[in-house]
């Protein structure tokens, strides 16, 4: 017989939370702990979403999105989960740059890029504090019109080179681009600027067990492998979520799948109106991603002067097609030390990420894809020579993840690895209209993904499940208060 994984779960829950990325598993701990039954469902063998991790023999552990998140984190896993898990994230110091315009090394916060900006780059100390301050101070509701690439060129006119070290990290941070909201941009940029780039001791495994044990002392019923069917609706009311077949009776569901798979497939359309159901259609995703995840030997090491982080481009500018191009230009190298799992079996790992098109990899045929992925490896190993002369003589284990691969694990349309372009929000937010006790949280609209900006949403949306099963107003600040706080 095959394994039951609802065995001993209630028939009814006050609130039901598809999906264990950063802001369902934030979302259902923090419902748990406000008193609410509250069942979490995953499709996946284990929690975590984006935020995971994979183990080969010989010690080795991958992290997938572990390369850096800002300052807000401590603050926000403090509050919404332990003190223990906010004591646990510290500061990685060596950011690097190497492309054909510069190289340099940097802490990357405010006063660093000042000193960079106006003493390597010659700009007017005044100009520099000017766009601190002024990107400092954006707003949320503020106007969504003017452009990343527009606010670059009132600032830096005709300063490729600083566009592209403004950019770059965001670009690969969260998939926004210089046509993207000037908004989105300066509220993450600004996010990072206050202190750095910031890291979790003891890895993603580590993370997201922690984050388990608080889910479960909170009295949240967190299961894997159980895939979410249809969310059911009568009369324009939640009534309920099927769940590998099983009907689970519920007030509330919090959809943290994929927005426009939540809206357009886990609901149906005959319970919406037609206008909301075009305005999910038009919902444009975020690009995805490849990956090439490389073990070094148990015996070999990793000068630590190599950096934590490396934005490593051949380009000659700084341009959003070629870093999604199948052509890699533009690299990100996260290198791990022993020191990243202190108590762990010491190792050196490095994971490089590239921007990419899921239509670059889906059409393939298998033969054609797996070629591909070698060749991505084989382009990888080349590449980051540069850095690490024989790398390849040193590996013990070397392999590759494309947008396929991440669609496979989480389900994302398309693999996007940060949701949707900012129209999204809109839509994730106005759910709750179209169908009372249906609400969204997950990676939409740029500020709300990253590991920081999914957990603040889903605090966010739990403040809007509790008003509601609460019947209490909530309150419209509560969006801008928490993606502009760090
Ligand atoms: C390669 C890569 C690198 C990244 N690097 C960084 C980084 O350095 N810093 C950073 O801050 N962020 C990074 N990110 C982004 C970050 O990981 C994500 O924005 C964040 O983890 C997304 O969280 P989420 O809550 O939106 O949900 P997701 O992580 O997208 O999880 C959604 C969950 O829902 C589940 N699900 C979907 N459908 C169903 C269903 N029908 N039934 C049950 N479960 C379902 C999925 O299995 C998944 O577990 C990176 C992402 C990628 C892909």
């Amino acid at each position: 017989m095959p394994r039951d994984f609802l065995q001993g779960v209630q028939s009814e829950y006050d609130v039901v939370v598809i999906g264990s990325g950063l802001a369902g598993l934030t979302c259902a701990n923090t419902l748990g702990r406000a008193g609410y039954s509250v069942l979490l469902v995953e499709q996946h063998y284990k929690l975590g979403g984006m935020a995971t991790w994979f183990k080969r023999p010989g010690g080795h552990i991958f992290d997938i999105s572990l390369h850096g998140f800002p300052v807000g984190m401590i603050k926000s896993c403090r509050r919404y989960w332990t003190r223990e898990i906010a004591d646990s994230i510290i500061q990685l110091k060596n950011i690097r740059f190497d492309n054909p315009m510069f190289s340099l090394t940097t802490t990357f916060d405010r006063e660093d890029f000042t000193r960079l900006l106006t003493e390597r780059f010659q700009l007017e100390p005044s100009t520099v504090h000017e766009f601190f301050d002024h990107v400092r101070s954006m707003n949320f509701y503020d106007d969504q019109a003017t452009t990343t690439r527009q606010l670059f060129d009132r600032f830096f006119p005709g300063r490729e080179d600083v566009i592209r070290l403004l950019m770059e990290p965001i670009t690969y941070a969260n998939g926004s681009t210089l046509e993207d909201p000037a908004l989105s941009y300066g509220i993450v940029f600004s996010n990072f600027m206050s202190k750095g780039v910031f890291t979790f001791e003891g890895g993603t495994d580590r993370l997201i067990g922690l984050m388990q044990k608080d889910l479960v002392k909170n009295g949240v019923d967190p299961r894997i492998r159980c895939n979410a069917e249809n969310i059911m609706v009568h009369r324009g009311q939640v009534t309920g979520v099927q769940v590998n077949g099983r009907m689970i009776r519920t007030r509330a569901v919090v959809s943290n799948a994929n927005l426009k798979s939540t809206i357009l497939n886990l609901v149906g359309q005959e319970h919406l109106d037609r206008g909301f159901v075009n305005e999910t259609s038009a919902v444009r995703l975020n690009n995805s991603s490849t990956q090439v995840y490389m073990a070094l030997k148990e015996d070999e090491r990793i000068d630590e002067s190599t950096g934590d982080l490396l934005f490593s481009s051949t380009a000659p500018l700084f341009r959003t097609d070629a870093l999604l191009s199948r052509d890699v230009t533009s690299r990100t190298y996260s290198f791990y030390y022993p020191r990243t799992r202190p108590t762990g079996r010491p190792r050196c790992l490095v994971v490089s990420s590239t921007n990419a098109n899921y239509s670059d990899w889906a059409g393939l045929s298998s033969e054609d894809y797996e070629a591909s992925k070698k060749d991505l490896v084989e382009t990888t190993l080349v590449a980051i020579e540069k850095y690490l002369p024989n790398l390849r003589d040193r590996l013990d284990h070397v392999e590759a993840a494309t947008p396929l691969t991440f669609k496979h694990y989480t389900r994302h349309v398309h693999g996007s690895s940060f949701g949707t372009k900012f129209e999204g929000l809109a839509v994730s937010r106005s759910l709750p209209e179209q169908v009372r006790g249906l609400f969204h949280a997950g990676s939409v609209g740029i500020i709300m993904s990253g590991w920081l900006g999914a957990i603040n949403y889903g605090v966010i949306v739990a403040n809007g499940v509790d008003a509601m099963l609460s019947k209490v107003e909530t309150q419209s600040s509560d969006v801008a208060n928490l993606v502009t706080e760090v």
